[in-house]
Order: C-alpha cells, then sequence, then structure tokens
C-alpha cells in the first residue's frame, strides 16, 4: 500500500475499493498550491477500478440497506464523531491541498463535514416519515427505499465538506457510495476513507476512486450498475455528466456555478452592504454561490464604491495558514491562468479595473489580487460568465424594476444577496428574484434542514432535509386495501 507523510500522518494514496487499498500503474502528481510543495502521486484510476468499486458497492448494498435507519445511523454517528477528532489533521491537509485559510477550515469547514454525517443519519431515523393517509379504506404507506449504488463526483473548492454533504444522504439513506474526488485535491479524502473504516463501516459501503474526471468520472457515470448520480462542478462537465447518464436514464442531481447579485438598495446600511461585499472574496472567490455582480443603486453608489475600496485595499492576502490571511491563493497554475485571461480580455475591450487586475507580484506564485471591475458592458464576458476567482463587477440601477431586471438577466441561479434597510423594500425584490438562495442583509448562513441546490444553469435538483432523501431513495407508495385478509 502505497502512501505519503502529510502534516504528521500517513495518507493512503490509493483507492479504496470493497475496504482494501489498491494501487495503480498510473498516477497523478499532487501539488500544494501554497509554495508548489509536492505533496505525492496518487493513484489514477480508470474503467478498470471504477468496475471493481460499482461491483464491490453492489455486492455490500443488500446488507447495509437492511441494517435500517437505526443501524446505519450508529455507524454514521461514530464516523461523525471520528472526524471531530480529527478536525485539526482534517483542517491541516485540505489547507494544504486547495489553499483555502486553516482558520476557516478549523472553525468551520471540518466542524461542518462532521455535522454533514451526523445530521443525516438522525434525520433518517427520526424526520423522515410520512403519516399514513387513506384512500376510501385503502391505507397509502410511504416510504424511502434505498436505491442501490450513488456515483458522487466532487470539485476541489471545498473537498471534504462538499463531498459529505452528499455522502452523508447517500448512505444515510441506505445506498452504497462511490466518491471520485477531484484530481488538484485528494488528500481529504483519502483520510476519510480511512476514518470510515475506523467507523467500522463494512467493505464496499464506502469507496473511493482517484483520478481524472475525463477517465474515472466518465467511466463511473456511464456504468450501468450505479443508480444515482450527483455532480458539484462546471456547467460544461454537467453536460458531459447528464449525456451520459442520459444513456442508462441513471437520475441525476446537478450544483453548478453561478453568477450571482448582491444588490445594494438606497435604503441599505453601506458599511454592511461592504462588508457583505468584502466576503465574496472569501475563498479566493473560489466559490460557486460568491454574488460577484455587485448591482447598486445609483444614489449611493459613490459612498458604497469608496467604502468598499478602502475595506478590499486592506485585505491581507498570503500564506493561509497564518492566522491574519484573509485571501489566499488559487487552486491551480491552469486555474490562475484562466482567471487572468478574463480579466486581460476585459481590459482590452476597455473595461475600468479600480482595483487590483492582475497576479500578487509580492507574493508570486498563485495569489490573484482581489479585482473590481467597474460598470463593464453588461454583455460582455466579466459580466456574464462565472470567473470562479477574485473578482468581482460593479454595476449601477437607478430604480427597483431595474435591479431585479438585471439581476435575473444570467443565464444562471445560485444566490442572491439583497441588502436594504427596510423588511417590506427587501421582500418586494426577493419575491421574483430567480434564484435557489436568498440572503438578506446576510450571506452564508446555511441550515441542513433548508434546501439547497439552483435554478436555471445553477442546477438541477435540491440538497438538504428531506430533499436530498427524495433523490438518493426510491420514493415507494405501498397501497393497503381494507379486504381479502384471513386473519
Ligand atoms: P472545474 O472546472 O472546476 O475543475 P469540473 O466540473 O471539471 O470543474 O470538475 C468537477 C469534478 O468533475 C472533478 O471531480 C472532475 O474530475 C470531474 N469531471 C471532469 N470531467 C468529467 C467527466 N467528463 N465525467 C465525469 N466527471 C468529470
Amino acid at each position: 500500500m502505497n502512501s505519503i507523510s502529510v502534516a504528521g500522518v500517513e495518507i493512503p494514496t490509493g483507492h479504496l475499493i470493497n475496504g482494501h487499498r489498491i494501487d495503480s500503474v498510473r498516477t497523478l502528481r499532487n501539488t500544494s498550491p501554497i509554495d508548489g510543495q509536492f505533496l505525492g502521486d496518487f493513484s489514477s484510476g480508470g474503467a478498470g477500478e471504477i468496475d471493481l468499486a460499482v461491483n464491490a458497492a453492489r455486492v455490500a448494498f443488500p446488507a447495509w440497506r437492511d441494517l435500517g435507519p437505526s443501524g446505519r445511523g450508529e455507524i454514521l454517528e461514530k464516523l461523525a464523531t471520528l472526524i471531530e477528532e480529527n478536525v485539526e489533521t482534517l483542517a491541516q491537509i485540505e489547507t494544504l491541498d486547495n489553499g483555502a485559510l486553516l482558520r476557516s477550515h478549523r472553525k468551520g469547514v471540518m466542524p461542518r463535514a462532521a455535522a454533514n454525517i451526523r445530521f443525516f443519519a438522525e434525520w433518517a431515523k427520526e424526520q423522515l416519515k410520512h403519516e399514513p393517509f387513506e384512500t376510501r379504506g385503502h391505507i397509502n404507506n410511504v416510504s424511502w427505499d434505498p436505491s442501490g449504488v450513488a456515483a458522487l463526483i466532487t470539485p476541489w473548492n471545498a473537498p471534504l465538506m462538499l463531498a459529505t454533504w452528499k455522502i452523508g444522504p447517500a448512505l444515510a439513506a441506505g445506498d452504497t457510495v462511490i466518491l471520485k474526488p477531484a484530481e488538484w485535491t485528494p488528500l481529504s479524502a483519502s483520510f476519510f476513507a480511512d476514518l470510515t473504516m475506523k467507523a467500522g463501516m463494512p467493505p464496499g459501503v464506502f469507496n473511493v476512486v482517484f483520478g481524472p474526471g475525463e477517465e474515472a468520472g466518465a467511466a463511473l457515470t456511464k456504468h450501468p450498475g450505479i443508480s444515482r448520480i450527483s455532480f458539484t462542478g462546471s456547467v460544461p462537465t454537467a453536460k458531459i455528466i447528464a449525456k451520459a447518464a442520459a444513456e442508462n436514464l441513471t437520475p441525476i442531481t446537478l450544483e453548478l456555478g453561478g453568477k450571482s447579485p448582491l444588490i445594494v438598495l438606497e435604503d441599505a446600511d453601506l458599511e454592511l452592504a461592504a462588508t457583505l461585499a468584502i466576503e465574496q472574496y472569501d475563498n479566493a472567490g473560489q466559490v460557486c454561490l460568491s454574488g460577484t455582480r455587485l448591482l447598486v443603486h445609483e444614489k449611493v453608489v459613490d459612498d458604497f464604491t469608496r467604502l468598499f475600496v478602502d475595506k478590499a485595499s486592506r485585505i491581507n492576502q498570503g500564506d493561509p495558514r497564518h492566522e491574519e490571511t484573509q485571501v489566499g491563493p488559487q487552486i491551480h497554475p491552469d486555474h490562475l491562468a484562466r482567471i487572468e485571461g478574463f480579466v486581460e480580455r476585459a481590459r482590452k475591450e476597455g473595461a475600468d479595473i479600480v482595483l487590483g487586475g492582475k497576479p500578487n507580484e509580492q507574493l508570486g506564485g498563485l495569489f490573484y489580487q482581489p479585482t473590481l471591475v467597474m460598470k463593464p458592458n453588461p454583455e460582455s464576458e466579466i459580466f456574464r460568465e462565472e470567473v470562479f476567482g477574485p473578482v468581482l463587477c460593479l454595476q449601477t440601477f437607478a430604480n427597483d424594476e431595474q435591479a431585479l431586471a438585471m439581476a435575473n438577466d444570467t443565464e444562471f441561479g445560485l444566490a442572491a444577496v439583497v441588502v436594504s434597510g427596510r423588511r417590506e423594500h427587501a421582500a418586494k425584490i426577493t419575491k421574483n428574484l430567480v434564484a435557489g438562495t436568498i440572503w438578506v442583509n446576510c450571506f452564508f448562513v446555511r441550515d441542513l434542514r433548508a434546501p439547497f441546490g439552483g435554478s436555471k444553469k445553477s442546477g438541477i435538483g435540491r440538497d438538504g432535509g428531506t430533499w436530498s432523501f427524495d433523490f438518493y431513495a426510491d420514493v415507494k407508495n405501498t397501497v393497503v386495501a381494507p379486504h381479502g385478509w384471513k386473519e
């Protein structure tokens, strides 16, 4: 079994299939975005490894299904506790691997990964019920039956957090799982795989296959042995996955990108609005939910911009392991080049870049300066497409109707932020905003009971509470007649 030593722990670099670590001949090189440090070579799987994993998950399925919500819940609760006990290690390795802030991994992200597992285990036991109802003396019993093998494909921006957001409900629902993490961030998935074994999860219930999306991911999504595909990532990849799923009519859920609006109404607390706008640079802008289009009422735009630029120019950019750092590096040289491309093309088109606009030369490496583009052409690429970096655009509006029209004039619909000083005014705007989640005078407040997902090209389906189980389970209605009984 091959492994690497990172942050004081040994992390296997092979897949986890049927309770065994399996190394592939081919490998993928993994480096840290913080300083380019080589972290190790991870196994790079393809159709063969996927086939083994699907078979293992299918064999493990009946026993896992038959354990029921309580039996599964016991193991999942142990797993959640193990994550909690290993928050520090998980935080360290995730920061090394994807460059997001260590302090937010410690305080928010990793405890949340544990909560994702615990919440769905408890929901399956306590909340997943439907009162029987009667039809002319016949009783309808609705149940959520396990569906089989769930294929979970996750991105690099919040690797373990987004994986557990799928793993929790899939396993609690009684499905067995194959996780295909992003090729740039395999570390936390491998460490987590060890925790599933320590928690006593039977072999084959949880499997991980590492490898490129075009090989391991493609083989997984077209496999006839899987019953569900849950994907978080980009729109172009989602289209490929939807086509692969169509071949077997495998149900899919897609959580994709966004170009979310942050609307500052004329009655907004501008200090609050500027603080919320600064938060859109979190994780170096590599967050699908980010409100990257700042739509500001023309009467307050000068005051807002002054406050925003003042805060933005004081942002502490640097090593994500340092406590005072607010914005770290981008994930990968290819991704940095993509961000640079967007901003350079905008510059060539004459965009007014009032802040940042280039890599941080002092820091070098993969650091890109927090950037603000003033009033770009509303039809331009920088205002319409997801950059997935610390790049915000600002536009003004004259009235509520214009604000709403601008906010909805996008092919995405993942999230929106509305900042207003009057409840009725905010409600007037939120009523017809098209977005899966809207935050009013706040950002990123998330509750696992709430639905989460995107409208339009931001996705298909919703996660959270019973919505997750509606996807991972086969929902069944058993109608029992009042007659025909011999007892
Ligand atoms: P990004 O552009 O942010 O890297 P992707 O959507 O390409 O986002 O990647 C998200 C996840 O999808 C990763 O785990 C990646 O390996 C996987 N992936 C990429 N291409 C495919 C594909 N053709 N089939 C299945 N999964 C894929």
